[in-house]
């Protein structure tokens, strides 16, 4: 049996652990954190915007979401919102310079708390989105930009499958 693709990955992947990017909403989250993080991208803190913040970065953390994601989580805490008002005010907060939006070609768009460049490991079973270890990523060479260009971002995504032998435990 070719076993190379499992003996191959360093890291235990855990598929089932989203443990990071669970959206709990925490009464006690800092109000302070949210307003301070709207105003940083001079956002009015209406209400939704400050429910949505919450979710997001209220307790503090990074994470990844989907518009559903957030979508189905600002429901469970607010009831009625409506998806668009999710979608639109994460376009907003993207323009606003406080998420990133991360391109998976394919997928739904992915929104991302952390701003600053780094790679991404996409799990293409189930279409989630993880920081993958930034220190274990060197790029060799870049390709000259065209006159009078520079690289204004890179993105990388590493897609991910499962091995085929791993799930018979090889
Ligand atoms: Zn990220």
């Amino acid at each position: 049996m070719d076993n190379e693709c499992w003996e191959a990955v360093g890291t235990e992947v855990q598929p089932g652990d989203a443990a990071s990017d669970r959206l709990d909403f925490d009464p006690s989250a800092s109000a302070e954190r949210v307003v301070a993080w709207l105003a940083s991208g001079g956002l009015r803190p209406t209400r939704q915007r400050r429910l949505l913040a919450t979710l997001l970065i209220g307790d503090g953390r990074d994470r990844h979401v989907t518009a559903e994601s957030l979508h189905e989580a600002a429901q469970r805490v607010a009831g009625k919102v409506s998806l668009a008002t999710v979608y639109n005010t994460l376009r907003a907060f993207t323009a606003a310079g406080l998420l990133t939006e991360v391109m998976v070609h394919g997928a739904r768009s992915h929104f991302d708390t952390r701003t600053d460049d780094h790679p991404h490991f996409y799990f293409e079973d189930e279409g989630r989105l993880v920081d993958a270890p930034p220190l274990e990523m060197a790029f060799a060479r870049l390709p000259e930009t065209p006159r009078g260009t520079e690289i204004a971002k890179i993105d990388v995504v590493i897609r991910l499958r499962r091995c085929r032998d791993a799930e018979q435990g090889a």
